[in-house]
Parts: structure tokens; C-alpha cells; sequence
């Protein structure tokens, strides 16, 4: 696989095993059909246990069944899942980094004894609802309340755009207590099977096809006291949780700007026109040449990044713009790629038009790319150009 710079000389043993298991499985069980999968709009539910069980739902989470392995692998794995398919990188994203982080981060011990083993071994799926209809990138303006009734809250409002919704066992929802000072964001556990709750479908997607994608309504949902989770408040919740998101994000889109990288350079070396292969032609030498570039330095970026996380120095700004250069870099990179293929490049039969769609989507959540140029600016200025809540 590619790998100009030798980076992957450094790895440890483990983190090698770590990431020829992902491949390996990758290839076998999630390749063949992918292509199908994206064109039916569907996901391979049957291997979430599976993925469970090879450790792949936040395996750098301590205690509860979970390896804790280095943030490294945990990278190397979010980059093998997403050289297949966005979607299968955003499955794993969403159940250790979105759901299982937060439980291990702010749960109490009886919600981490209860979710975090069938939550790691796939038995049991979740979500994360923080995106609502009217507020994407400012979520802080949630109208999703919570107010307490009795020995627990009720809770109304509506979130959108929530991968695994529909298939979740349970979602952490962030709301605002209305019952508590300055109504601050908490956040709690909703099992899906609750009176009032449904996960409707978002079925007309033209991206992230091979990942379910839902909606959230919450209709006078009584949830016990114990739901909550009690080591947050505020919006430093679900943020916490999106830096933990984005920072595997950053890792995959280097895998799948890399798999783009793989077909389009066997490509040009197959594909004959005018008496012999494409990648003869300076053009196409040209367009391998800065795909080669970009994706080092975008591996490069993350290679830091995660030794900065290792060593419990990564802020959230580091990672804004390791997941705004990446995801840019793979989404520019899979056109390119697309392009080299010619008409063959716009079918299921090749990976990058399939890479180039997922990537809007990628582009778009977890802060899209407008919002972590804002953030970056805030950095380098130290003047806020919009407020929030
Ligand atoms: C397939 C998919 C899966 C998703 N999964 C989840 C999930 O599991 N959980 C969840 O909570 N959410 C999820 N999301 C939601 C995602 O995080 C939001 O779509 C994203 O935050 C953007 O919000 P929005 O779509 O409302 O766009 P908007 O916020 O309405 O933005 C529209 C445009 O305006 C730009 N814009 C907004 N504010 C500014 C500004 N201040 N300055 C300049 N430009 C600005 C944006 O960059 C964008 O280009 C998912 C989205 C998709 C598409």
C-alpha cells in the first residue's frame, strides 16, 4: 500500500496487526458487495457484530471490554475502514467516538456496566442526536428541551440527519434542562423502544449511501434521572465527542483519498490508448504526482495530530484543521482519480466516484468545512467572526 515516506516503519507490532486485521477484513467480507450496497442505499448490518468482535467500536477506550489500544491504531484502523467506504469508517465513528466515548467519559458506573459491553461487541448499536432541523452548524440553539417530571424528564423536540437512527438501540441526546439555571445542554440516554420515540428513515441520500441515516423525534419521552449523563453540562458535551469523531475522520479520509490513489495509478497502468498504457502520458503521470503529495502530507498531518492526542496535547483547533485540510485533500484527489478512470470511472464498478460521493457527506458533517475555516480564524486572529450560545 502506499506509503512514500516509510511512515508505517515506526508502527508497533500491534498497531501492524491492527491494521492488516482491518484490511484483511475489509477485502473479504465488505468489498465484494460494497459497490451493491451503495447502490441499494443499504448497510451490512449483519457485520456489526462481526466488527464488534474484532474490536473495531472504540478500541482506544480503557476498561469495559476495551483494549485500550494506541491512538495510532485507532487512527490506522478509522483509515482501513474508510479506504472501503465512508460509510463503514462513519459506523465505527459513531458507536465508539459519539457514543461509547461520552458513556465512558460522563457516564455513571451503571451506565457504563450496561452499554459499554454490548455497545463494544456490536451487539447492541447507538447514535448521537445533536443535529436538529433548524440548527446544524450552530447547534447550541437546539430547541430539543427536557424538563423535569417526577423522578426523571420529559422530552420533546426533533433531530435530523442521524447516522444509525433508525437501527440504534439507544441515542444520546443532547437537550436543553430546562428545569436547571440557564437551561444548560445535558445529555441523555434514550432507548429507541421508549413511548414517543421514532427513527424514521432519510432515505433519497445521494452520498453516504452505504450508511443508514435517520431522524430522531422525541414526543413526551419520560426518561428515568439515571439517564442522564452526569459528568457534563453545557456544550462541552457533544464538542467533546465530535473532537474524538473528527480526529478518526481526519485518519479515514486518508484512506479513502489512498484506495482512490491505488485504482486510479493500476488504472493507468492497464488502460491502453494510442498503442500502450495511460500512465505513459505526462498528464497522467502529473495527476498521480500531486495525488502521491497530498496524500503524504495529509498522513503526515495526522501522524502528528496523533502524537500530540497521545501525549494529552491535541486541542480542538489541531484537529479542525487536520479534518478540513484531509477531508478536503481526499474529496479533490477522488474527482482526480474519477477522471483517470474515464467512463469506467462513474460506475460501482470502481471505487472513486463512489469515494467522491461519500465525501460530500464527510465534507459536510462533523463541522463542515466553512466552520473549521472559523475556527482556524478565531486561532489566528483571536477575533470570533459568529457567536454562539
Ligand atoms: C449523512 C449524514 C450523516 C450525519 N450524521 C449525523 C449524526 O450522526 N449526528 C448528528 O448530530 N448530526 C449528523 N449529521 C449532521 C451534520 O453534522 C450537519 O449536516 C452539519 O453540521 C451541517 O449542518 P446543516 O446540514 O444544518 O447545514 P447548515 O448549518 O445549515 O449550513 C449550510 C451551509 O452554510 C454554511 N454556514 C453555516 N454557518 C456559517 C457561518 N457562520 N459562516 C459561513 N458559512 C456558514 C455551512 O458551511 C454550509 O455550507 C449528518 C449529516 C449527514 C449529511
Amino acid at each position: 500500500m502506499f506509503d512514500f515516506l516509510d511512515l508505517e516503519s515506526e508502527l508497533t507490532d500491534e498497531e501492524r496487526l491492527i491494521r492488516d486485521t482491518a484490511r484483511e477484513f475489509v477485502d473479504d467480507r465488505v468489498r465484494p458487495t460494497i459497490g451493491d450496497h451503495f447502490e441499494n442505499g443499504t448497510f451490512p448490518t449483519d457485520l456489526i457484530p462481526e466488527m464488534g468482535e474484532m474490536g473495531f467500536y472504540a478500541p482506544n477506550l480503557d476498561g469495559y471490554g476495551s483494549p485500550n489500544v494506541s491512538e495510532t491504531a485507532y487512527g490506522l484502523l478509522m483509515r482501513e475502514l474508510e479506504a472501503c467506504d465512508s460509510g463503514l469508517r462513519s459506523m465505527a465513528s459513531v458507536q465508539g467516538a459519539l457514543v461509547m466515548y461520552p458513556i465512558h467519559t460522563y457516564g455513571s458506573d451503571a451506565q457504563k456496566e450496561e452499554w459499554l459491553p454490548k455497545l463494544g461487541n456490536g451487539e447492541a448499536v447507538g447514535c448521537f442526536g445533536l443535529t436538529e432541523p433548524e440548527h446544524g452548524s450552530n447547534p447550541s440553539a437546539m430547541e430539543t428541551r427536557a424538563e423535569a417530571d417526577g423522578d426523571g424528564y420529559v422530552l420533546n423536540g426533533s433531530k435530523t440527519w442521524i447516522t444509525n437512527s433508525p437501527i440504534a438501540d439507544v441515542a444520546i441526546v443532547w437537550a436543553r434542562d430546562n428545569s436547571a439555571e440557564d437551561d444548560p445542554v445535558r445529555g441523555f440516554l434514550v432507548e429507541t423502544d421508549r413511548d414517543g420515540v421514532t427513527t424514521n428513515e432519510i432515505d433519497d441520500k445521494l452520498s453516504l449511501r452505504a450508511s443508514i441515516t435517520g431522524e430522531i423525534g422525541l414526543n413526551d419521552v419520560h426518561v428515568p434521572e439515571e439517564n442522564v449523563l452526569p459528568g457534563v453540562s453545557g456544550m462541552k458535551g457533544p464538542l467533546s465527542c465530535l473532537t474524538q469523531a473528527r480526529f478518526g475522520i481526519a485518519w479515514g479520509a486518508v484512506g479513502a483519498a489512498r484506495d482512490c490513489f491505488e485504482t486510479a495509478r493500476a488504472y493507468a497502468k492497464d488502460r491502453d490508448q494510442f498503442g500502450g498504457p495511460i500512465g505513459r502520458f505526462q498528464l497522467q503521470q502529473r495527476k498521480l504526482a500531486e495525488m502521491g503529495t497530498q496524500i503524504t502530507l495529509a498522513q503526515l498531518l495526522v501522524t502528528r495530530l496523533t502524537e500530540l492526542k497521545t501525549r494529552d496535547e491535541m486541542r480542538p483547533q489541531h484537529v479542525s484543521m487536520a479534518k478540513r485540510n484531509n477531508v478536503r485533500m481526499a474529496r479533490n484527489q477522488s474527482r482526480i482519480a474519477r477522471e483517470m478512470l474515464g467512463g469506467n470511472g462513474i460506475t460501482t464498478d470502481y471505487s472513486p466516484m463512489r469515494h467522491m460521493a461519500n465525501l460530500e457527506t464527510v465534507y459536510t458533517y462533523e463541522g463542515t468545512h466553512d466552520i473549521h475555516t472559523l475556527v482556524l480564524g478565531e486561532e489566528f486572529t483571536g477575533i470570533p467572526v459568529y457567536s454562539s450560545r
